[in-house]
């Protein structure tokens, strides 16, 4: 590869890993593999080591993943909070410790052999004697202060015991969400229709950025403590300051060992491998340490992790079983993917019955046949991936799949989208299972937020109701009426939420509208950045591409999705019906509520910060608790039962949403701007 083609795979790689760290530290849901990650960020490293003049201060190889989240205060870490070097590869755990010795010459130094717990890392702080503060890792200079959610963490003591601690110390580890709660919290997810967390990690550090802690003390989380910064404490080694971090009463794991060389660690390994899998909580490898505390400072650090430590990440776990069938899957953006149904076979603590089999070209690279014998991993993996066949135990019948040359649903003949090696249904506005998933995305609690489920949409769709979102707004209650099972109260219960959605904020709005790329996450920048949709429609490529985290695949999305008549049409009907297209406050606002203190409890068809902004927005005040000032208590469906109590003691009056809204203007659209002779109408098509 030459220099000016490896610049241009450094900027590919950088972008598909900046993409891949925001799904996975702030919105906690992966789509690639650990395995893949780890893959590209050491192809990103070696071509920077190769051309160190194309290397940036900004680049993933130079800087921790971050976390951080607006919700929170942060508060700078007082030592760096660094990521850790790893490989898959025993040969480099050989050459670590041979570079160590090295450099560390004929001094005699051990190491301390750990499990690298699998969940999200956080540093807690304890000053004389008491849980002070805790922060997530965020950027690694600051954290999230998440004291009050870790407060309510079982095994993490909010005061020490024994004696010997220093009057202020640091002590850092990992918080873990153990299987047991893991599978509870999911089932309970899939119950309520939200979408389930892909692995223990994402949830427990999902759950860590809660903004009820009372929610997070129903989590089932745990702590586990492995580092306290040699700077804050005046031991030798780093087993012994374990060691006295356990005596006080800090969650430390017993299964460390401290090993003097290679067949030490080895040995450690190669019992961890096979035993983990019978631990509660979730383990990814093994975190192999310079014991002796002046030795770790003599060798120091990277930009990104220390030099006297290293992780050795397991592969993920596998199992053969047998592929009995193959289903084609069209998703909302046409994509058609092939899944793989399987015998039922035991993996990572789950039984496994499905697998993705990603694209046609992976398919036919592996000659997979129905019938065949399938090697099936899991473990840092989001979803089963089929990764090899056994061809030795090919049986006579089985049969070579055919990838559909038709959408499975719509029968529209496929085009093949070069850049992803995919195939696509073209049939973008006739196809129902992409209409369908356009729909049920935009009701979506992290998009509109509308009371309906799969289900609904289909009835709704079938009767022909709906096709695109802005129908929803224009049904009436006889037409809801008409779906089976739907009565009085279901259709008003619909009308409502149709019409607080009306107030939910144009990045969700945004979101909604299901722009390919755009995430959560970015269509909060984009709000941001632009303010409006009209300027984000009016948008060059080049004026998106100033965007924090936007890259060209994003930007050219988003730049063609406002290119297309159709969206637009859909964009100005949404408009009409009343949903915010720009940052501004919603035209709601009032002083319908001046001098009111109001509490709210429970869930309500929007988000509670959405019913706080309505509150202050119409001049209410907000109150978290409930005493003789407050005006009313707005209860929602499973309010506290202490706020309850205390409303019914005090005479204060309860009531719902539905009679809250009669009390407010009911959300309109935004005013738009009066237009100046310089105005310069948008050209949009
Ligand atoms: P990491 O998870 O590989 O290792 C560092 C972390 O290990 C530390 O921050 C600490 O939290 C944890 N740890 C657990 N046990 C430990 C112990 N005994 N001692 C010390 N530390 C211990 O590194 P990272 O920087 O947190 O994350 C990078 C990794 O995250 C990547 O290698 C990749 O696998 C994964 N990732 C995946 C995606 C994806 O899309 N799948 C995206 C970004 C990152």
């Amino acid at each position: 590869m030459d220099r000016n083609q490896a610049g241009k795979r450094i900027l590919e790689l950088r972008e598909i890993l900046w993409i891949n760290s925001r799904r996975y530290y702030v919105d906690n849901a992966p789509t690639m593999s650990d395995f893949d990650y780890d893959h590209l960020m050491r192809e990103l490293e070696d071509l920077e080591a190769e051309y160190p003049d194309l290397r940036t201060p900004d680049s993933p190889t130079q800087k921790v993943g971050s976390d951080l989240d607006k919700g929170f205060a942060q508060y700078p870490h007082r030592y760096p909070m660094l990521s850790l070097g790893n490989t898959y590869n025993i040969g480099e755990i050989e050459d670590f410790v041979r570079r160590a010795e090295k450099e560390l010459g004929e001094a005699r130094f051990t190491y301390s052999c750990e499990l690298k717990f699998d969940g999200t890392a956080i540093c807690l702080t304890y000053r004389d004697g008491k849980l002070f503060r805790a922060l997530t890792r965020g950027d690694g200079v600051v954290g999230d202060d998440v004291t009050a959610n870790v407060r309510m963490i079982g095994n993490v003591p909010l005061s020490l015991n024994g004696s010997g601690w220093p009057e202020e110390f640091e002590i850092r580890g990992e918080i873990l969400m153990p299987y047991e709660s893991f599978d509870r919290l999911n089932k309970e997810r899939l119950d309520n229709e939200d979408q389930p967390f892909a692995n223990p990690r994402n949830a427990a550090s999902g759950s860590l950025k809660l903004q009820d802690p009372k929610e997070v003390a129903k989590r089932g989380l745990m702590c586990t403590l492995y580092h306290i910064p040699a700077q804050s404490v005046a031991f030798a080694t780093h087993s012994e300051a374990l060691d006295a971090a356990a005596s006080w009463g800090l969650p430390v794991s017993s299964e460390r060992r401290v090993v003097s060389g290679i067949d030490g660690i080895e040995e450690y390994i190669s019992y961890w491998d096979k035993q983990r899998r019978y631990l509660p909580f979730a383990t990814d490898g093994i975190v192999i340490k310079i014991n002796e505390l002046d030795y770790q400072d003599t060798l120091g650090y990277t930009a990104k992790s220390p030099r006297w430590a290293v992780a050795f990440k397991f592969q993920a776990e596998e199992a053969l079983t047998r592929l009995v069938s193959i289903d084609y899957q069209v998703g909302r953006t046409g994509a058609v993917t092939p899944v793989a149904n399987l015998s039922p076979v035991q993996l990572a603590g789950t039984v496994v019955k499905r697998a993705t089999l990603n694209n046609e070209d992976f398919m036919s690279q592996m000659d997979i046949r129905v019938g065949d014998w399938v090697k099936v991993i899991k473990g840092g993996e989001i979803i089963p991936k089929i990764i090899d066949v056994d061809l030795s135990r090919r049986p006579d019948y089985s049969v070579k799949p055919s990838f559909p040359t038709v959408c499975p649903d719509c029968g529209t003949p496929l085009v093949k989208d070069s850049d992803e090696a995919k195939w696509f249904c073209p049939n973008i506005d006739g196809c129902p299972t992409q209409i369908k998933g356009r729909l049920v995305h935009f009701l979506g609690r992290k998009a509109m937020n509308i009371l309906a489920g799969d289900a609904t949409v289909d009835q709704m769709y079938n009767l022909g109701l709906v096709k695109t979102p802005a129908d929803f707004y224009s049904l009436t209650k006889a037409q809801l009426m008409m779906l089976e099972g739907w009565k009085d109260r279901s259709a008003e219960r619909f009308l409502e939420s149709l019409s607080a959605s009306k107030a939910v904020p144009f990045e969700r709005v945004l979101f909604a509208l299901g722009i390919r790329y755009v995430g959560e996450t970015t269509a909060k920048e984009l709000a941001r950045f632009f303010g409006d949709i009209d300027s984000i429609a009016e948008a060059s490529v080049e004026k998106l591409l100033d965007v924090r985290d936007i890259g060209d695949v994003i930007a050219r999305s988003v730049h063609d999705f406002f290119r297309v008549p159709k969206h637009i049409e859909e964009i100005a009907r949404l408009k009409e019906a009343g949903l915010r297209f720009s940052v501004e406050e919603p035209a709601t606002s009032s002083d319908s509520l001046a001098g009111k203190t109001i509490v709210i409890s429970g869930n309500f068809s929007i988000s509670r910060d959405d019913m706080k902004r309505l509150i202050e927005v119409n001049g209410g005040k907000n109150s978290s608790s409930v005493s003789s000032k407050t005006s009313f208590l707005l209860a929602g469906s499973k309010p506290g039962p202490e706020k309850i109590k205390k409303a019914g003691d005090l005479g204060i009056r309860i009531i719902g949403e539905e009679e809250f809204m009669a009390m407010i203007p009911s959300p309109g659209p935004t005013k738009p701007e009066e237009k100046t002779e310089d105005d310069v109408e948008p050209t949009l098509f």
